[in-house]
């Protein structure tokens, strides 16, 4: 029997890697052991994406795969993976396997958008049925947007006033055996296996560090498990009282396995709510489940925002004169800026993928409004290459706030690169940990080692503009001269708007 002369129904895997909560692939199964059609559940490995920089988190991906593709084996199917782009791959495949009908997630990424119409327009011509489900987050956004009378819901308190009264549906599991009819001739073709990191990276693993956060379902859910058991943690958690610093995260670092689709958004939130039912516990914005609605929060702000990833064309961004410093970009995306703390921040997040929110906070304040004066713009695309849990609105909408462009107006609020990471590592530790060059400082020199004595720093082993760098900018004057740029920017944005208002 040639795989030709079979109907099929695909579902396309993208930020939807798990099977519990996926309703676009129960469909897909539905639809296929109805109709007697084979099953091809699909990932696309898009080439262009992967550059070395972005290594630990090409790895969490492929784990992520892997497990996907194990978890699918106990069900009677498999993954096919495929390299390149879907809007390249899937014409071919909508004839050679006879698409019938295809299932996937909808994503508010514009290039994922703008692929998704253009797959629509063949289909459309094949008469392909399509199906698309929100499936990454807690609620229908677009169903929040309507709510709000199609205009973006600019506090998180507004957004919760939106959200408060509508019902979060139970999450479906899928572990049913599918039926073999389903099964595809070329089941057992490694050609669609899942690649290894050295198949698709040659040579080069100087970039890979050891694997803390391994991707995966069976990984998230093991990991959701654990922390959802410490009761008490979870009614307790308050965000500004866990630490940037610690060694060991203060916060959950489930993150990762939210933003690939690992663990689903709303089985997190059915987890948090058992847990606080009957218990006296903290509230949004501080609490767990107050986090996961920031993650709401911005997804909502990203679908209902045009350019929401932009500074020119986005209307709710306060248009700032940033500056261009090639120097000072690299040096801030190196970890080589001369503040220990910065330095320290970004090295964690080259080394393990992963950094603590309000280390997020220190790191993109200092490259902005804080001291670099640089577009956070900028700032997005370095994370975008390292962070695990790299998340198109997550990312800029949290951009957007700690440059004081959108969400958060208190510009002159400006955090220290010396005093702030002091209040909860008076010691250094997590310094000397990511910047082991200062590693035998004292710990009054540590956060600002250009002021000990040349004695000091030869004893340490480390002479400030040898072994480490000296600073690049001087936080103390140039933070002045920011929070002044930053005013009169906002003057001129209030300018603009009075005179783009109506006159009545
Ligand atoms: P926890 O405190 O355990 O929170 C649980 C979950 O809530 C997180 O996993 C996350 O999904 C959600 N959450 C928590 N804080 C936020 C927040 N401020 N905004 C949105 N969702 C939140 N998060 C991303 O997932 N992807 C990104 O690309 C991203 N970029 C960021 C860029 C900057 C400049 C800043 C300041 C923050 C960014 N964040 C991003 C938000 C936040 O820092 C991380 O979600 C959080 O630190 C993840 O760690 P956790 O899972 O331990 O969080
Ligand atoms: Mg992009």
């Amino acid at each position: 029997m040639s795989a030709s002369k079979v109907s099929s129904v695909v579902h396309w895997f993208r930020l939807d890697l798990r099977l519990h909560d996926n309703l676009a692939f129960r469909n897909a199964i539905n639809e296929a052991e109805n109709r007697k059609h084979v099953l091809r559940p699909v990932y696309f490995l898009n080439a262009e994406k992967i550059n070395i920089s972005g290594i630990n988190r090409l790895r969490f991906l492929l784990q992520s795969l892997q497990d996907l593709d194990d978890n699918l084996r106990k069900i009677n199917t498999r993954l096919y993976v495929f390299k390149g782009k879907a809007v390249d791959c899937l014409p071919n495949l909508f004839k050679q396997w006879q698409v019938k009908f295809l299932t996937s997630q909808v994503d508010i990424d514009p290039e994922v958008v703008e692929q998704d119409e253009a797959i629509e327009k063949i289909a459309e011509e094949l008469d392909i049925f399509i199906v698309r489900r929100v499936q990454h987050t807690v609620y229908d956004f677009n169903a929040v947007l309507r709510k709000n009378n199609g205009s973006v819901p600019m506090t998180y308190q507004k957004f919760l006033s939106l959200v408060q009264d509508i019902q979060v549906k139970e999450v479906i599991y899928i572990n049913k055996q599918i039926s073999d009819c389903c099964k595809a001739t070329d089941f057992d073709c490694k050609d669609f296996d899942v690649p290894f990191l050295d198949q698709l990276i040659a040579n080069d693993r100087t970039n890979l560090s050891e694997c803390k956060y391994p991707g995966g379902e069976t990984e998230a859910l093991k990991r959701l498990d654990m922390y959802m058991s410490k009761k008490e943690w979870v009614c307790k958690f308050e965000k500004p009282n866990s630490s940037p610093n610690s060694i060991e995260p203060s916060t959950t670092v489930l993150s990762p396995y939210l933003s690939h689709g690992c663990l689903s958004a709303k089985l997190f939130y059915h987890r948090l709510k058992q847990v606080e039912n009957g218990r006296t516990h903290t509230m949004p914005p501080v609490s767990l489940l107050g986090q996961l609605m920031w993650r709401e929060f911005y997804y909502t702000a990203g679908a209902g925002t045009e350019n929401f990833d932009k500074m020119v064309g986005n209307k709710i961004c306060t248009q700032i004169p940033w500056g261009k410093n090639p120097e000072h970009l690299k040096a801030w995306a190196e970890g080589i800026t001369g503040y220990p703390f910065v330095d320290a921040i970004m090295r964690q997040l080259k080394q393990e993928g992963w950094i603590h929110h309000l280390a997020r906070h220190m790191v993109a304040c200092f490259l902005t409004r804080g001291d670099l004066w640089i577009s956070w713009e900028e700032g997005a695309k370095v994370f975008e290459n390292y962070l695990l849990d790299y998340d198109w609105s997550l990312n800029a909408g949290n951009w957007m706030w700690l440059s004081a462009s959108a969400f958060f107006y208190k510009y002159f609020r400006v955090y220290s690169p010396i005093a702030f990471g002091k209040k909860t590592d008076k010691d250094g530790l997590y310094i000397r940990k990511y910047v082991p060059e200062l590693k035998k400082y004292p710990s009054e020199y540590i956060y600002e080692p250009w002021k000990a004595p040349k004695s000091i720093q030869t004893t340490a082993g480390c002479v400030i503009g040898v072994g480490y760098p000296k600073r690049i900018v001087e936080h103390d004057k140039i933070h002045k001269e920011n929070i002044q740029k930053m005013s009169q920017a906002y003057k001129v944005n209030k300018e603009r708007k009075a005179m783009k208002r109506p006159r009545s």
